[in-house]
């Protein structure tokens, strides 16, 4: 059932990018395997797909050991400072940074290795109390404070918005965080990349979200099916 599901998701953003005029080719699968355990996640590797998403930095590590070493990781779940150094070591990218101590962290621990670590600023795009993510006004602040950190590559910016069950219902946010990348790009930011990285949409609004320019896409659930209790 997971290489069906993989294939149909694969047909359905080659579907959503035509439909918006873009290549399939800039838009990247994140298979989130949070809590599910590893031979379930290698159903998914064998059927080709190499990225996958987690929230806790115990399962990366353990993971980690436990896949072939072509399974990258993408960390999506809110980071706490003392698990910045094992985060930095074991993931592929961080998508969820969204303050300078955290960033500070990340990078002086790399300061001491050669690695450059891509990260994403998670944004707060509906302005929601109790999530995470730095808010939309105050995202140009935090990215000209990481500038300075030589170690860190930030490739864009992440988003949850408010949870709807109409996908047509998260557009808006969608819409408004590719308006922002494109407010910080024209001020300067992400002056190395052609295409700073959009993350956003899930399983049920994957599909909206690349009409609205998503480069990642976060599915878990249309992947894997629901996942297990903690
Ligand atoms: C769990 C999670 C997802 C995947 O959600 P599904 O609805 O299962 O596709 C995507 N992004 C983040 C940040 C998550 O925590």
């Amino acid at each position: 059932m997971i290489p069906e599901n993989l294939e149909r998701i694969r047909e359905e953003i080659v579907h959503s990018a035509a439909k918006a005029g873009r290549s399939p080719k800039d838009i990247k699968l994140v298979a989130v395997s949070k809590r599910f355990p590893v031979d379930i996640i290698l159903k998914a590797f064998h059927a080709g797909q190499r990225l996958f998403g987690e929230n806790y930095i115990q399962e990366v590590t353990h993971k980690r050991e436990e896949l072939p070493p072509e399974a990258k990781f993408h960390f999506i779940g809110h980071l706490q400072s003392n698990k910045a150094k094992v985060a930095a070591q074991s993931c592929a990218m961080i998508e969820t940074v969204d303050r300078l101590k955290l960033a500070k962290i990340l990078n002086t621990y790399l300061g001491k290795s050669e690695k450059k670590l891509q990260i994403l600023v998670q944004v707060n795009i509906g302005n929601e109390p109790q999530k995470s993510g730095v808010l939309p006004e105050d995202t140009e602040e935090l990215l000209t404070q990481l500038q300075v950190l030589a170690n860190l590559d930030v490739r864009g910016l992440m988003t949850m918005p408010p949870f709807e069950t109409n996908p047509e219902l998260s557009r808006p946010h969608f819409s408004r965080l590719r308006q922002l990348l494109e407010r910080l790009k024209s001020k300067g930011f992400f002056k190395t990349q052609e295409n700073p990285e959009l993350s956003m949409g899930m399983s049920n609004d994957f599909k909206v979200a690349i009409e609205e320019g998503a480069t990642i896409v976060r599915v878990g659930t249309a992947i894997f099916g629901n996942r297990p209790p903690l």
